[in-house]
């Protein structure tokens, strides 16, 4: 495989189950010149499972930098290359980004080849709305930077995506607790794709006391969290204010303009104004 200037893939790989991987993620790695994978001897187990033989080099957090240099010249000396991570889409909470800026500052054709995310895998069974979301990584290790990131998030209004270590998924969750309130919904997705894939939809609250209680065999795992962010308050309404401002309204306007005005500016039911403005005219309020 090679033209002018080479392309590089960034190409998602499973998240556990061995088959979740693209047609055409198989036929690039197969083809590529070279896989730039985060660990090589955990990647090997996919390419072998694929009969795949493609050279890997590695490229991980501690080497992105030297390495994204070395990888760029080869690919302006027209090799391709796969990037990809230990699971699921590169880049996404694992190494790249420095590498694919690289690859784009010097000309080089970046192409995506899409595949699993432990995020949006989570996010599609988690029963919460999915329509807007925020995926946050995962939150910082010490107690008060964490307890500090999760309350400027307790007010977010859209869905919130939480990666988290099995090591560490208790203490999160209590901290989720004090930021968000423990009735908060909540989902929980360990292991997905794999033997002992659980998911588990409650709140915040049921959620930390289930997990306190599995037998620390079961808190191995990967975890994502999902925590419902706060539903937009329709403004609170002042009926006696909704009352003046429509008596004023309609001592100067015809009784419809008088409603929709009314409405606008209290937020108060249009339906239930027009009543008010008929028994108002019908002289039945004073
Ligand atoms: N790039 C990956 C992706 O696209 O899913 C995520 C890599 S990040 C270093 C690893 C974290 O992803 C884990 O700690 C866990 O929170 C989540 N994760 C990865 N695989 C998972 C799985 N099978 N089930 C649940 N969570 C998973």
């Amino acid at each position: 495989m090679s033209n002018d200037t080479g392309t590089l893939y960034i190409v998602a790989t499973p998240i556990g189950n061995l088959e979740d991987i693209s047609y055409r993620a198989v036929r690039l790695l197969a083809a590529v010149d070279l896989i730039a994978a985060e660990d090589t001897r955990h990647s090997r187990k996919l390419l072998q499972h694929y009969a795949i033989s493609t050279r890997l080099t590695s490229l991980h957090e501690h080497n992105e930098r030297s390495k994204a240099a070395t990888l760029v010249r080869l690919l302006l000396a027209g090799k391709c290359i796969a990037l990809i991570s230990d699971a699921g889409t590169p880049l996404i909470s694992d190494p790249g980004l420095y590498f694919v800026r690289a690859a784009q500052l010097a000309g080089v054709h970046v192409v995506p080849v899409p595949g699993p995310c432990a995020a949006i895998a989570a996010l599609s069974v988690a029963g919460l709305p999915s329509d807007r979301f925020s995926f946050e990584g995962f939150p910082p290790n010490r107690a008060a930077a964490r307890a500090a990131f999760l309350r400027q998030l307790s007010r977010e209004p859209r869905t919130l995506i939480f990666f988290e270590s099995p090591h560490r998924i208790v203490r999160s969750l209590e901290a989720m607790v004090a930021a968000f309130g423990g009735e908060r919904p909540a989902a929980l997705a360990r292991e997905l794709t794999k033997v002992f894939e659980t998911i588990r939809r409650s709140t915040l609250g049921e959620l930390r006391e289930w997990v306190r209680q599995q037998p620390v065999s079961a808190v191995a795992g990967e975890f994502v969290v999902l925590v419902q962010g706060v539903p937009a308050k329709a403004p609170a309404v002042d009926v006696d204010e909704a009352q003046r401002v429509l008596r004023v309204l309609l001592a100067n306007l015809p009784l419809k303009q008088a409603v929709a005005l009314t409405a606008q500016i209290t937020g108060h039911k249009r339906r239930a104004l027009y009543q008010e403005a008929l028994a108002l005219r019908a002289g039945k309020l004073s």
